[in-house]
C-alpha cells in the first residue's frame, strides 16, 4: 500500500454497536462501489459508523465536514499562489478518487450547490471527476466511494438535496438506538455506571418529545456522552445535564424550564 493510502487509515477498531443490518448492508454497496448516504439526526452515530466500516474493510477515509461555506474549489481543488509561480493542489474529493479511500461528506446539504453538483460525475458508472480549472479528468481508482450524510430534519426548500443527488445514492436510516442499547454507549464512552446513563436516556427521551413543539432537535446521543464525561469528571449530574443537554439546545426560557424540570425528576 502507498504511504498516500496508508496515511489516511484508521489503526484501531472505532467502537460501533450495530442497530440492524446496515454493516452487511454497508459492505454490499461497497462491494460494488454503490455511493451511499446516511440518514438521521445530527449525533446519532453516522461518523462513527464510517469510521468503523472503513476500519472494517481495511480502506482509508477522508472526511469533509460540509458548511454553508464550503465550495467546489474547496472539494476539487485550487491553484495556489506560491514563490515560484501557481502550484495545483488536489482538494479532499480530488486526493479520495485518485489514491482509492472513502469519502465521507458529512451534512452534504449545507454546502453550495455547486459543491453537491461537482461530485454527479464520480456517482455514476463514468466514476471520474472533470478538474475543470486544470484541464485534466482524474478516473476514480477502483476503491474510491463516495458515502454523505443527510439530515432530513433540517430539510426545507431552500436547503435540500435536488432529486437528480438524491437518486444517485444508496441510503442507510439512522436514529438514536433504543433507550438500553444508548445506555450502554453512554455508559461505555461517557465512562460512567449504567443506571446513572440509563437516567440521562430518560431525560433526553424528553427532550426528544419536545421536538417540533419548541425544540428543532432533540438531544442527541453525542450530547449524552458529553454528559457523561462532564459527569465522570467530578460534576454534579444536574449541572452536566444543564451544561450539556440543556444550554447548546435552546435559548428559550420556558424550553429551558420544561427540561430542567425533566432533569430534577429524573436525577
Ligand atoms: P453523527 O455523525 O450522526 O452526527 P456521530 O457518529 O459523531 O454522529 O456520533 C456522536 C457520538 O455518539 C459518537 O462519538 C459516539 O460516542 C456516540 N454514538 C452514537 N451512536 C453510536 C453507536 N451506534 N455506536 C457507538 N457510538 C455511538
Amino acid at each position: 500500500m502507498t504511504d498516500s493510502r496508508r496515511q489516511y487509515l484508521i489503526d484501531t477498531e472505532p467502537f460501533y454497536r450495530p442497530a440492524g443490518a446496515e454493516i452487511a448492508q454497508f459492505e454490499a454497496a461497497w462491494s460494488r462501489r454503490l455511493p451511499v448516504m446516511l440518514k438521521g439526526p445530527t449525533g446519532c452515530g453516522k461518523s462513527r459508523f464510517v469510521e468503523h466500516m472503513a476500519w472494517r474493510l481495511g480502506q482509508p477515509l477522508i472526511t469533509v465536514a460540509c458548511n454553508e461555506d464550503v465550495t467546489a474549489s474547496d472539494l476539487v481543488g485550487r491553484y495556489l499562489l506560491d514563490a515560484d509561480g501557481t502550484r495545483w493542489q488536489d482538494g479532499p474529493l480530488t486526493v479520495a478518487a485518485r489514491i482509492g479511500a472513502i469519502c465521507y461528506l458529512d451534512e452534504i446539504v449545507e454546502a453550495r450547490q455547486d459543491t453537491v453538483v461537482a461530485i454527479h460525475p464520480l456517482t455514476d458508472h463514468r466514476r471520474v471527476l472533470p478538474l475543470d480549472k486544470k484541464g485534466e479528468l482524474v478516473r476514480a481508482h477502483p476503491d474510491f466511494h463516495l458515502v454523505i450524510s443527510y439530515n432530513p430534519g433540517y430539510q426545507s426548500l431552500m436547503k435540500d438535496l435536488k432529486q437528480s443527488t438524491k437518486q444517485r445514492f444508496t441510503a442507510l436510516d439512522f436514529d438514536y438506538l433504543p433507550a438500553e442499547a444508548e445506555a450502554a454507549i453512554v455508559a461505555l464512552e461517557g465512562g460512567i455506571e449504567p443506571a446513572l446513563a440509563a437516567r440521562l436516556v430518560d431525560v433526553a427521551a424528553k427532550a426528544r418529545a419536545l421536538k417540533g413543539h419548541g425544540l428543532d432537535e432533540g438531544a442527541s446521543t453525542r450530547l449524552l456522552v458529553y454528559a457523561a464525561q462532564l459527569i465522570a469528571t467530578g460534576m454534579s449530574p444536574p449541572d452536566a445535564c444543564a451544561m450539556a443537554m440543556v444550554r447548546p439546545l435552546t435559548d428559550d426560557p420556558d424550553i429551558r424550564a420544561t427540561l430542567a424540570h425533566a432533569i430534577d425528576l429524573a436525577l
